[in-house]
């Protein structure tokens, strides 16, 4: 009896396994122009190569980046439609002939990029994120390794990658708590670990929101005390409960007072316009300030030069995601101590993703939304 399932099972594979060659049927929820309509879309992606996996999609979600994305925040040449998505969490259902790093079966996640030159000093240095000899992000990018196709993203059933560009996720693991991680979770995972915060350290995260509530479980779980920075009271609970120490509405200007050189480390996710400089003072003689959140071009933030020159000696520096290796040890960490993010699952409809992208944008989602890409018609 084991027998003939056994044979069912590999029968049922074969036929579903496409051809090495041909390229990949593929279905998503493509953002159609910049007013965030979307619709489902069929498209091919390229075949499934030697070094590459594919995977079948268990669940995307919703990064504020995909917003900005999508409502041209960034750039005037968004090569409209396109499917969003780079936080990535399924199944690997074929695999390439060189490929030793996943099984069928095997359960895989995709960040923000797919590609890189694998010969800059970046990629050598496991910080591909940084790549300048062409890196390919997971949507909306040109992919130069492949005829210049426009790549896309993790809101579809499936998506093929090369197995060094993909995170290994144990089958243990919650799968819809771990696809933010890939961006959400990596990128403040990474400044935190670059800054080498550790047990005792004051440390505040601006803007708590999908990256700003796993930056305070990251801190929290590295030891140091946490001091949370948002605009809405709505959130002061939630901050307690994940461990922060102190909760800081910002719209209250009473809070605000007597924090100036006060952190070691502060991270910022703020995705909108803000005084900078604020945090630029409350940072101490020393310490380091950490930029993650881009808001769109028409919110930049302002600096002067007279505003460094008189907080001296503070690093000010931005960061990108991380590199495959760091996800990869931020995944592993995330599933070891059971850090995961707070979730909301949402059907994959092009009205539930429009509903979410506007929550997102006024301050209702706690704390990420969660695509179920088996929900996808
Ligand atoms: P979210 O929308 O989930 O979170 C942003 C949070 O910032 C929200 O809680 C929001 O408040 C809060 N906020 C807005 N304005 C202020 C303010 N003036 N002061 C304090 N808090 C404020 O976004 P994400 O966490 O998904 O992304 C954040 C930013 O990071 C985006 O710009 C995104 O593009 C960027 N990003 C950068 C990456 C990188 O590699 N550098 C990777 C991924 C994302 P509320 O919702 O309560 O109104
Ligand atoms: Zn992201």
């Amino acid at each position: 009896m084991k027998q003939l399932i056994n044979l069912v099972a590999i029968l049922i594979t074969t036929s579903v396994a496409i051809a090495q060659n041909n390229p990949v049927p593929s279905k998503g929820l493509a953002a159609i122009d910049k007013t965030g309509k979307f619709e489902v879309r069929e498209f091919n992606r390229h075949p499934v190569g030697d070094n590459d996996i594919l995977i079948e999609t268990m669940y995307a979600s919703i990064c504020h980046s995909d917003i900005h994305h999508v409502h041209s925040d960034w750039r005037s040449d968004e090569p409209y439609p396109y499917v969003p998505g780079h936080e990535i969490a399924g199944k690997v259902i074929q695999v390439g002939k060189n490929v030793t790093k996943f099984k069928v079966g095997d359960y895989a996640g995709v960040g923000c990029f797919v590609n890189s030159c694998g010969k800059c000093d970046y990629c050598k240095a496991d910080m591909e994120q940084y790549c300048t000899g062409g890196r390919v992000l997971t949507y909306a990018s040109k992919d130069i390794y492949h005829n210049d196709e426009i790549t896309q993203g993790g809101y579809s059933n499936n998506i093929v990658v090369i197995d060094r560009f993909a995170i290994k996720i144990p089958k243990n693991a919650p799968m819809e708590k771990v696809a933010p991680l890939l961006c959400a979770g990596i990128t403040s995972y990474s400044p935190l670990k670059f800054s080498k915060v550790k047990a005792g350290d004051n440390v505040a995260i601006a803007g708590f929101g999908g990256l700003g509530h796993m930056g305070v479980k990251y801190a929290k779980s590295f030891g140091a005390n946490v001091t949370v920075f948002d605009i809405t009271e709505d959130k002061r609970a939630d901050a307690l409960r994940m461990g922060a120490t102190k909760y800081v509405n910002v719209n209250n200007p009473e809070e605000l007072k007597g924090m100036d050189d006060s952190f070691d480390f502060i991270l910022s996710t703020i995705p909108a316009k803000y005084d900078m400089t604020m945090y630029m003072r409350m940072t101490k003689f020393g310490g380091d300030f950490a930029i993650v959140g881009m808001p769109a071009l028409i919110n930049q933030p302002t600096v002067t030069a007279g505003n460094f020159v008189f907080t001296p000696n503070r690093n000010v520096y931005g960061s990108q995601v991380g590199g495959i290796k760091e996800t990869q040890e931020m995944l592993d960490y995330s599933v070891k101590k059971n850090i995961y993010p707070d979730v909301e699952i949402i059907n994959a409809t092009p009205e539930a993703v429009e509903d979410a992208y506007q929550k997102v944008l006024d301050g209702k989602v706690k704390f990420r939304y969660v695509i179920d890409m088996k929900t996808l018609k």
